[in-house]
């Protein structure tokens, strides 16, 4: 290695890649190291992004993770992050009006007053990492001690060690060396990882607006019953759901995502084709709604894990030397606890090559 400081790229500032960049900083303390993160787009959050509408007069919303559920042994080994959190204004114990089946197992509730890419931003903004956003990892090429990762912008750069800690099946895309220092018992395992997709619909509506219903959140009754498989299986509405004062300025937003079963039908169809879908089932089950003064709609294609990468406790390292470690909730589970175990679980490895 040469004597300028060690160079760490971490590919995906979502909340693993975040996370990670803010314990090595906090781990190697004045240790010098230059901690780089790219994300392919505009801002942080990944899937706890936080949509702002191009008008200002409505609310913003929250597209994918929607609150932080921890269970009782979570709140317990991971207290400091939460008590950081909540110290910090970015997470609020969750207080509002919820409806529908919602499992519980006896643990503790948050919401992010902020929105949930609050939540990356916070760590992100520890890490003192230098932070590319619009850069996508296209290829991984190793060069000697180093490795040589290409962007699809162009403007690549040589690392001495990379973190990816993006969807499994778009690490598996990558071009370069790393299909060829992957064990196929490594292949087989990520190949083996599996996610539901899902759409998130947001309506925006003006100052003054009342969507007509009591709740903040509301469930509906998962079922897939042949082609009726149910289409709407989560609403939200701010800013009740942050328990936030009313923004007599700004308009209410509301949020709902599809079920499972509707998001693996219609995984391959455009947004265009889909958001009538949603529209007509939203105007179904909720008629008195004002008319919205902007819609976003989006496909997540790669949503909530449902099957992880088997025998892995956190990540799993595709090359010792150059470092090349894989990461992120398919590793552990889909929520901020599981990629928090995921981020801590690869701090050693990291910190033994600086
Ligand atoms: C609809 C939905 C609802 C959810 N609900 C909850 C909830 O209520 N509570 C909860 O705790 N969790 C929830 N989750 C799960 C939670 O959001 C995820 O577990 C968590 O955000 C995963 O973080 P990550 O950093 O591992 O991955 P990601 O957030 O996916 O981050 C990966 C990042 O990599 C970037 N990227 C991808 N490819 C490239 C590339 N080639 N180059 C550069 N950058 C790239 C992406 O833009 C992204 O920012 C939900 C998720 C979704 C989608």
């Amino acid at each position: 290695m040469s004597s300028s400081p060690p160079r760490v790229l971490v590919v995906g500032a979502g909340l693993t890649g975040s996370l990670f960049a803010c314990l090595l900083r906090r781990k190697l303390k004045d240790r010098k190291v230059h901690i780089v993160v790219w994300d392919k787009a505009r801002g942080a959050g990944g899937r706890m992004s936080t949509f702002r509408p191009p008008d200002p007069s409505s609310h913003s919303a929250d597209l994918g993770a929607q609150y932080i559920s921890t269970t009782r042994e979570y709140a317990h080994s991971h207290h400091s992050f939460y008590s950081e959190l909540l110290a910090a204004g970015v997470l609020r114990p969750l207080d509002c009006p919820v409806e529908g089946l919602r499992q519980k197992d006896g643990g503790v509730d948050y919401v992010a007053p902020l929105g949930m890419s609050g939540v990356v931003k916070h760590f992100l903004q520890q890490s003192g990492a230098e932070v590319l956003f619009e850069r996508q990892a296209s290829g991984l090429y190793r060069r000697r001690a180093s490795w040589e990762v290409r962007s699809k912008q162009g403007g690549g750069g040589q690392f001495d060690a990379v973190l990816l800690t993006i969807p499994v099946p778009q690490i598996l895309q990558l071009e370069g060396d790393l299909q060829d220092v992957m064990s196929s018992e490594q292949k087989d395992v990520l190949c083996g990882v599996s996610y539901s997709s899902r759409f998130a619909l947001a309506l925006f509506f003006p100052p003054g607006a009342d969507v007509g219903v009591p709740w903040a959140i509301r469930y509906y009754n998962n079922y897939d019953d042949g082609d009726k498989a149910n289409v709407i299986c989560y609403a939200a509405v701010e800013p009740r759901k942050h328990a936030t004062e009313a923004d007599a300025s700004r308009g209410p937003s509301l949020v709902v995502h599809t079920g499972a079963p509707f998001g693996l039908r219609h995984v391959e169809c455009d947004i265009e084709e889909v958001q009538p879908i949603i529209l007509q089932e939203l105007q179904r089950l909720l008629p008195s709604l004002p008319q919205p003064i902007s819609i976003k709609c989006h496909k997540w294609r790669y949503s909530q894990v449902t099957s992880a990468a088997a025998g892995c406790s956190g990540h799993m390292t595709l090359s010792e030397r150059p470092l090349l470690v894989c990461a992120g909730d398919a590793f552990t589970h889909s929520n901020f606890d599981g990629c928090l175990v995921s981020a801590l679980s690869m701090l050693d490895a990291f910190a033994d090559v600086m």
